[in-house]
């Protein structure tokens, strides 16, 4: 990574001021119609049920979880359930009854949706900086407690010195309390919003020509998502990028080199600052640098995740080897051997694909994709 970086990339501001008001006006336009619509056919008395069983009262396609968390006075403000159904706060109850919960930091949903808000903020301050592509098919969030968002910079490598340029501008968009605002449109208005995004466009392409597209706005950006999110940036008080790499437009080695960004984010600096002592910690016991710093084994680019044992790693792995041989053979087991290379039917089979393809050693032979287990298998039989 990095032999073409450039901290000084420039956006082509032209192209990017012209497309950014383009989907405004696009956006606005489109708001104000469905706006018109809800006043329209809104206003019928609704009825709320609370988890405590309490009833509040309100106006189909006019009330919003918001205003019940106003007047019940709850903390619970980033994400609602509505009916079991995930549901922006700010966006008007629809149904004639419902049933209402409010969520905040303390719930997985709650969490997931700072983080996946937080991915958009990461994308506007990556397309305002770099003037990039964005093309992560939705915002992700993963399982590492961290989000990213993948982007086409043409010929551009990002590395740890882009990183602060994008979290100022990323801390700048989420400082300005931008709210998340959302609209229906078809598959041809969105085809018509995204229209100088390749990457948008291939994604709407292949949707059904029938399906319920939404778009949101923050601030001056807006993206394709499914939503929800929380309802302004304000909510996120700490951010921070964590690293650069590298990856492929829908993980096809044959497709465009993107470059995919990390961040994080909490409701406050305290949770980001036990975030980053947490890492530092875990860095510090990471077996790779464990094992180079003591002598026990190197890693070497010839052989990217395979490591070169030295004497003293060799003894040790000998000696564990021996060690667990013994209590298999005390148990009555005996030893076999399995391959560690496997088509992937096999890891789809055991779920490895689903769960840990981004970490695995994947490549093509024949046109068929092939994986390898992270380590050798010493799989014995009874
Ligand atoms: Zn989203």
């Amino acid at each position: 990574m990095g032999k073409k970086s450039s901290a000084a990339v420039a956006p082509d501001e032209a192209y990017l001021e012209a497309v950014t008001e383009k989907r405004i006006r696009f956006f606005e336009q489109i708001k104000d119609r469905q706006a018109r619509e809800h006043a329209e056919i809104g206003g019928d008395p609704i009825r709320i049920t609370l988890p405590d069983g309490a009833v509040k009262q309100g106006k189909r396609w006019m009330t919003t979880p918001m205003d019940i968390a106003k007047e019940i006075k709850s903390s619970s403000r980033l994400i609602a359930q509505v009916n079991g159904r995930l549901w922006d706060m700010t966006r008007p109850l629809e149904e004639d009854d419902c049933a209402l919960k409010l969520l905040g930091f303390d719930s997985k949903e709650g969490r997931d949706t700072l983080w996946h808000s937080s991915a958009h903020i990461l994308g506007q301050a990556l397309e305002s900086v770099y003037g990039c592509k964005l093309c992560s098919i939705w915002p992700c969030t993963k399982t590492k407690e961290r989000f990213y968002y993948d982007a086409y910079y043409n010929d551009v490598t990002l590395n740890d010195s882009h990183l602060g340029r994008i979290q100022d501008k990323a801390l700048e968009c989420f400082a300005a309390r931008q709210p998340f605002e959302c609209i229906e449109v078809s598959k041809a208005e969105a085809l018509e919003c995204f229209a100088e995004n390749k990457f948008k466009v291939e994604i709407i392409s292949e949707l059904p020509e029938d399906e319920g597209i939404t778009l949101y706005r923050c601030g001056s950006f807006i993206d394709l998502c499914r939503g929800p999110h929380i309802p302004n940036t304000s909510f996120v008080k700490a951010f921070a990028c964590l690293e650069a790499s590298s990856s492929y437009w829908r993980g096809k080695e044959n497709r465009e080199s993107l470059q995919r960004v990390y961040g994080i984010s909490f409701p406050d600096s305290k949770r980001l600052k036990e975030y980053q002592d947490m890492i530092a910690a875990a860095k510090k016991c990471d077996h790779r640098i464990l094992g180079e710093s003591q002598k026990l084994f190197f890693f070497d680019p010839l052989s990217p995740g395979s490591r070169h044992f030295l004497p003293h790693g060799t003894k040790i792995k000998n000696k564990l080897f021996s060690f667990l041989r013994q209590q298999y053979r005390d148990r009555g087991y005996q030893e076999v051997e399995s391959p560690n290379v496997y088509n992937m039917k096999i890891w789809e089979t055991s779920g490895h694909a689903a769960n840990y393809k981004d970490n695995m050693f994947v490549f093509e032979i024949d046109k068929e994709e092939f994986g390898r287990s992270t380590k050798r298998s010493l799989v014995l039989s009874q």
